[in-house]
């Protein structure tokens, strides 16, 4: 069976943040639009997805501190909800109302917690929503410093709830691993007054951060290195030692653009000896140093990358959008409903038949199966 499976795209944190019913789209368009909806239902289904990764997310405090933000966020319960409460309990609202989401929406859509689930819902035709947690910060907010316990906790209950995925990493220093810089340069300040990063390159894995990926690997949650310094991810495919699949889930390839938010030669073999995958992010800015406006032939390209660093092989490519995820889409393709144009565009460059199937959903489905519950 031939499956489109997205491995990040947010939704939920769209639905969340701007209060938003999925079942209604609400506006697309090819420009960096925050209130664009790119992974509604309907988009979702007008793509023909099959399975998506739902990332989780609650902005960091030092995003909701600008005072634009800030002020802007007043505007909506969610928003609302950022000020008063910490990421974890934000998180845990935003996870609950994406399942009602899916409930209400249960003739296509179905959240599932486990392989067996999974299966049940691609039989009875339905969409699966799979979710995944985005940013280490969630795991700390509002604990003690030193509260180790307390952060296992939380991977515990993130898996008892079905979360197949955690990137460790996100947009500002959390306690568990070195971040790189992932806001678009034009964005440090228009978008968001004045905004600085803290971005330290040599940071790697914190002692905190190896008892939470430890935790995760005895849990089936898969380490998502995305948004991780280069030391952070060596140090994650150290420890792993090939014992769970290492994801990727939305990146580019330093050797179209040279950026420490994407993958070098060395993170491809890595992810590839422990069997993960590398999601290619739907996002010109970051696939290619010239910032095109279109995306599609800068995808190619990359995934090309990917094949050949991996050792020829397309086992370790994947789709990972990042859709709805504050990002400027690519013109040519620029919603979930647009991810067709992706296979045609794929079969015109002469990926068909096997290496087609992996690339478009294959590969994230045996990731699954391997690294999850
Ligand atoms: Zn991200």
């Amino acid at each position: 069976m031939t499956l489109l499976i997205d491995i990040h795209a947010h939704p939920a944190m769209n639905a969340f943040l701007w209060d938003r019913d999925l079942r209604r789209h609400v506006m697309g368009g090819d420009m960096f639009n925050p209130l664009a909806s790119l992974s509604d239902f309907e988009m979702l289904s007008r793509g023909g997805v099959d399975v998506l990764w739902s990332a989780l997310h609650v902005p960091e405090r030092e995003f909701i501190d600008n005072p634009p933000i800030h002020l802007a966020a007043h505007l909506t319960r969610g928003g609302r909800m950022l000020l008063e409460r910490n990421a974890w309990e934000c998180l845990l609202v935003q996870m609950g109302q994406m399942e009602q989401q899916v409930e209400r929406s249960s003739e296509h859509f179905r959240h599932v917690r486990s392989n067996a689930e999974l299966d049940a819902a691609l039989a009875d035709g339905r969409t699966a929503i799979v979710h995944t947690v985005e940013g280490g910060h969630h795991l700390s907010a509002g604990l003690e410093p030193g509260d180790e316990a307390g952060r296992l906790a939380r991977v515990d209950l993130l898996a008892d709830r079905g979360v197949a995925s955690i990137t460790l990493a996100h947009l500002f220093p959390n306690d568990l691993a070195g971040h790189v810089d992932a806001i678009p340069k034009e964005e440090h300040r228009i978008l968001f007054w004045k905004v600085d990063p803290q971005v330290d390159l040599t940071r790697g894995l914190t002692e905190l951060g190896r008892a939470v990926l430890e935790r995760m690997i005895e849990r089936r949650i898969l380490p998502d290195v995305a948004h991780c310094t280069i030391p952070a991810r060596q140090q994650v495919y150290a420890q792993v030692a090939n014992r769970i699949p290492i994801v990727a889930s939305h990146i580019g390839v330093a050797t179209l653009n040279a950026e420490p938010y994407n993958l070098t030669e060395e993170d491809v073999t890595a992810i590839a000896a422990s069997r993960g995958i590398a999601g290619v992010i739907f996002m010109p800015y970051w696939l290619e140093s010239s910032h095109p406006k279109d995306g599609l032939d800068a995808i190619w390209r990359t995934m090309v990358q990917l094949n050949d660093w991996a050792g020829g092989t397309w086992e370790h490519v994947a789709v990972g959008t990042d859709f709805d995820g504050f990002t400027d889409p690519p013109d040519d393709c620029s919603d979930e409903s647009q991810l067709p144009k992706l296979r045609t565009h794929l079969e015109q460059q002469g990926l068909t038949g096997d290496a087609l199937d992996r690339v478009l959903g294959a590969n994230a489905r045996r990731v699954l199966t391997d690294g999850w519950r």
